[in-house]
């Protein structure tokens, strides 16, 4: 059977639902293939949304229409904003999901979309001609004819799950791997490498000694992600906390040898960020205890996901273990925690848009291109879908700066570095993260969302509202003028130095807040905590971001220094053949994206600007 998509998603983990429906939000007739439809959306490993840095991905992902923020509001069992006592731009806000809800919101999400078609099979091969994607071929022996398709395989590519000894081929417990798709992807040529994730295993939590333990509350109330969520409506839960002990670490050290990851039976590398038990165990010697935290993965559901203890140790010496940690003395597991290696495709042969150099059409996003992470797989998603799309309407590519987002961030570092190590995101990553604020990404993101058209109707019409609300809300406290003398009155610590401010300069200093604000001058009578907030922090950084304009303007003008892609390096006179040789191999678009690849000297800049400036004389 034959037939035709604009555009073809292959696989429908985290980058597949966002890669499907931001393309069918464009207006693409797209098809979302994978292998169980009841799978969609299932969360392989922890079950969370967000956290520093990940946390900015899904607002930046809900900002443009994607679904992620969306469906964690749906599911979210306990909201919690990380890093709150530290400065706004590098608060994380993360929320706790019930599986099973996470994954029927999604369903529910994409089933809603239109254009959407979901064909439960495996893709195998694509078909190429002359270095385009033509269609891709199921193992049923049908064909998806597509000039774009968006390859989101996760862990599945040649996935090898190790327990001790013991490896089953597997994309994640109880799945098959993608085998042929790998041998597909090196055919074509792809540089393909190998990396590796872990699992804990999971507990029974009627078999948890809960009495015991640290109880750590969700916030009140809790703060939903999505910009379109008024309020979370889902019964929150507490999480309990909990520590390995010196039986533990006795435990592991002995068994080392008979982990995957220390037998040498695992060549791929591991998350740094997000090391087994092994590992820190090893790493961190002078550490007598390490911090878990027993997360329920469900309101109806009693498996417990112990958060800190992913590991590939043979599982009696995992029960042994685990049975060492107090509260955990008599706990059955349920399912032993595994790690798992799996093929990625440097994220070098990729362009800005992540379609790859190799094979017009063919885009890639999530976990193959050596990410780790939902958010970090939505987000690649989110784009490749977008771009997919364009492309197969013959429009040009969306590109993200690094200064508009983390999500060019994201990618910028992926096609520019490369990976050595599952690469997930964090604030430190982006350097204009005053910014680039979880809070504002409606305000930096939703306007180009609109203008791409992949918002919809009802989201452009609250953003507006939210942004009109919102400038009055400002210029009403720019339009209010006080002296030093009458804030001293109300007890407001300001310089005695004569000069009047605005209520919006006020709230700049670190000890006035809001709270302040509002009950010395009742005409910020606002009563919408958001705005409100958004207010203080506009204010608070109003100089730090005055400051960052400079650097921002500075990054536009390099990014508008477009390189060809048919660039011939080669021809650049006193570039050395090292720089040649960089150069090549990424094919940077911009003169910014130049001056970031490892190594690249200001002179190669230097003469890459010449060259241009002469080619355009030349013109
Ligand atoms: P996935 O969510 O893996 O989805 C891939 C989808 O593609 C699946 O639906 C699959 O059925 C489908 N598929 C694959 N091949 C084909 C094919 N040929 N035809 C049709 N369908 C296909 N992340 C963290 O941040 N921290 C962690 O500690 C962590 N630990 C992990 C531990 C394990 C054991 C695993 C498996 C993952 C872990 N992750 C962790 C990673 C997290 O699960 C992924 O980053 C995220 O799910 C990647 O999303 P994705 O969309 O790229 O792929």
């Amino acid at each position: 059977m034959e037939r035709l998509f604009d555009v073809v998603v292959i696989g429908g983990g985290h980058a597949g639902c966002e890669a499907a429906a931001a393309a069918a939000r464009l207006g693409a007739k797209t098809a979302l293939v994978t292998h169980k439809i009841d799978t969609i959306g299932v969360m392989s490993c922890n079950p969370a949304i967000g956290g520093l840095g990940k946390g900015h991905l899904v607002r930046e992902i809900d900002a443009l229409d994607g679904l992620m923020g969306r469906v964690i509001d749906q599911s979210g069992i306990q909201f919690r904003v990380l890093n709150r006592r530290k400065g706004p731009a590098v608060r994380g806000p993360r929320a706790q999901a019930d599986r099973e809800l996470y994954r029927c919101a999604m369903r529910r999400e994409l089933e809603a979309v239109e254009n959407l078609s979901l064909i439960e099979a495996e893709a195998e091969d694509f078909e190429i001609e002359e270095g385009r994607i033509r269609s891709v071929l199921l193992a049923d022996g049908s064909i998806l004819k597509t000039g774009s398709v968006v390859l989101t395989t996760g862990t599945f590519l040649r996935g090898l799950i190790h327990i001790g000894s013991k490896t089953i081929p597997a994309g994640r417990a109880g799945e098959k791997p993608a085998i042929a798709l790998s041998d597909t992807l090196m055919n074509v040529g792809f540089s393909l490498g190998r990396l590796k994730t872990g699992t804990p295993a999971r507990l029974d939590g009627k078999t948890i000694n809960w009495e015991i333990l640290e109880s750590q509350e969700a916030d009140n109330p809790p703060v939903p992600f999505s910009f379109l969520s008024q309020a979370i409506s889902v019964p929150q839960i507490a999480c309990h906390i909990t520590h390995t002990t010196k039986e533990t670490h006795k435990i592991i050290e002995e068994n080392i040898e008979k982990s995957a990851m220390y037998s040498g039976q695992i060549e791929g590398v591991g998350p740094r960020y997000c090391p087994s038990i092994e590992d820190k165990i090893v790493r961190f010697k002078d550490k007598d205890r390490h911090q878990i935290f027993l997360e329920p993965e469900g309101l109806e559901d009693d498996t417990v996901y112990p958060n800190g203890i992913s590991t590939s140790l043979p599982e009696d010496v995992q029960e042994a273990f685990i049975r060492t940690i107090p509260g955990l003395e008599d706990v059955k597991i349920l399912q032993a925690g595994y790690a798992i290696e799996y093929d990625y495709v440097d994220p070098q042969e990729l362009k800005v848009s992540l379609e790859t150099k190799r094979v017009k059409g063919l885009f890639l996003a999530g976990q193959i291109n050596g990410t780790t992470g939902y958010e970090e797989a939505g987000a690649q998603g989110l784009m490749a879908g977008l771009n997919a799309a364009r492309l197969a309407d013959g429009g040009e590519a969306i590109i993200l700066s690094r200064s508009e987002a983390y999500i060019g961030v994201l990618i910028d570092d992926l096609i520019t570095k490369g990976v050595s190590e599952p690469y997930r995101m964090f604030t430190s990553r982006a350097e204009y993260r005053l910014s680039l604020r979880s809070d504002n990404a409606d305000q930096r993101l939703t306007p180009l969302g609109i203008r791409f058209g992949c918002v919809s109707s009802e989201r452009q019409r609250v953003f507006e509202e939210k942004s009109a609300e919102l400038a009055g809300l400002i210029d009403l406290a720019k339009s209010i003028i006080t002296t030093p003398n009458e804030a001293r009155k109300k007890g407001l610590p300001l310089n005695q130095d004569g000069v009047k401010r605005s209520l919006f300069d006020l709230l700049s200093y670190p000890d006035i807040e809001i709270e302040d604000i509002q009950k010395h001058w009742p005409e910020i009578d606002h009563d919408d905590p958001v705005l409100l907030e958004q207010l203080s922090i506009e204010a608070k950084y109003a100089v730090y971001l005055d400051r960052q304009k400079s650097d921002i303007a500075a990054l536009a003008r390099d990014e508008a220094v477009i390189l060809p892609d048919d660039m011939n390096y080669q021809e650049i006179e006193g570039l050395s053949n090292e720089m040649k040789q960089k150069f090549e191999a990424i094919r940077p678009t911009t003169i910014a994206q130049a001056g970031r690849i490892d190594g690249v000297t200001p002179a190669a800049l230097g003469l890459l600007l010449a060259y241009l400036r002469r080619k355009e004389l030349a013109a």
